[in-house]
């Protein structure tokens, strides 16, 4: 989740007195290592998930098999390190998403932008898993970003700023929930057609720089430039630092002004699951990446925990994350993947 607001000048955010940050340890290994890993593990608990999940009803996914998958995809990402844009942590992050993009979906697509960074120009990359459904329509796209931040401005050591957080919630646990998705959409095809998109750049410039959402901003663009609104997103839902064990998510103030109905069928079916991780009151307005298609009228939503003392810190690591957080947020979204 980015620091600073969106480029061109929303209400800020952090006029609202709720608005926090907050700790973080960097790791960088073998890059080939968590690529190993990740294929092997994937596999085994895919195929794990596959006969479990025949069992069961679309909507239930089983809880053991599928929060293994969600946190094996947290450590393989963590293991690659701070994956913020032009590191060998980022690259690697698309690498992984293109191979269970390869091993699910019915496409993958990829959509290049380039963006200007100082004299260099990085070429940032949202890339997109599609799944076709069993009825034909205008998509659900489900979003996060699977960038992590250059900058740990949080530290309250200033000589810390410059380092790149590991982001294992920020960054790291909305991925690894929209990867796990792949796998329970492949085994379970969804009515409408869902496009799972890993947006780049979010949380890319300085504080207060306005250079963020840079990939979920280029997606609306394009979309206003060059997509027949027949075909533009049914709805939006971005989920972002999601892994916090210590899970709290709240009604967003700009999901609730732009899709009422959605935020309610997410605390319905999280009411029903009985999830103590969702709190049913309104807290925190947030400019995270389905700002930017509220801001061209796409009914958009945000699930997430923002009391995350670790925030923009060195300390944002895996031992801060469960798997009981990735899988509350998982199956509250298949839930109301069948009910939109
Ligand atoms: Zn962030």
């Amino acid at each position: 989740m980015p620091s600073n607001k969106f480029p061109t000048n929303p209400p800020r955010s952090n006029s609202n007195p709720d608005l926090r940050k907050g700790r973080g340890g960097l790791c960088r290994r073998n890059d080939q290592r968590g690529g190993k890993k990740c294929l092997v593990c994937g596999l085994v608990v895919g195929l794990l998930g596959l006969g479990v999940a025949a069992l069961a009803p679309a909507s239930e996914p089983p809880r053991a098999s599928y929060s293994s998958i969600l946190w094996n995809y947290l450590e393989t990402l963590t293991d690659l390190g701070p994956r913020n844009p032009g590191s060998p942590g980022h690259s690697q992050t698309r690498d992984l998403i293109r191979r269970v993009g390869g091993d699910f979906a019915d496409r993958v697509v990829e959509r290049p932008f380039p963006v200007k960074n100082g004299e260099e120009t990085l070429q940032m990359v949202n890339l997109e898993l599609q799944f076709r459904g069993t009825t034909p329509g205008r998509p659900v796209l489900i979003g996060t970003h699977y960038d992590t931040r250059p900058y740990a401005d949080e530290e309250p050591d200033s000589r810390l700023h410059s380092r790149p957080i590991l982001g294992a919630n920020d960054g790291g646990s909305g991925t690894a929930v929209l990867l796990g998705l792949a796998e329970f959409l492949h085994h379970h095809p969804p009515s409408r057609p869902v496009h799972l998109v890993f947006f780049d750049g979010e949380d890319f410039g300085p504080k207060n720089s306005g250079v963020a959402l840079l990939g979920s901003t280029q997606y609306a663009r394009r979309l206003v430039a060059s997509v027949d609104q027949e075909q533009w997103p049914y709805c939006v839902l971005v989920v972002d630092m999601v892994g916090d064990r210590d899970l709290q998510i709240y009604r967003e103030t700009n999901s609730l002004k732009s899709a009422p109905w959605l935020v309610d069928i997410l605390f319905q079916a999280a009411r029903e699951k009985k999830l103590p991780q969702f709190r049913d009151k309104v807290r925190y307005t947030i400019y995270d990446d389905h700002y930017p298609f509220i801001k061209i009228g796409i009914p958009s939503a945000l699930l997430i925990d923002f009391d995350y003392p670790p925030w923009h810190t060195l300390e944002d690591t895996l031992e801060k994350c469960t798997p009981e957080s990735l899988f509350a947020v998982f199956s509250v979204v298949v839930e109301a993947l069948g009910r939109i």
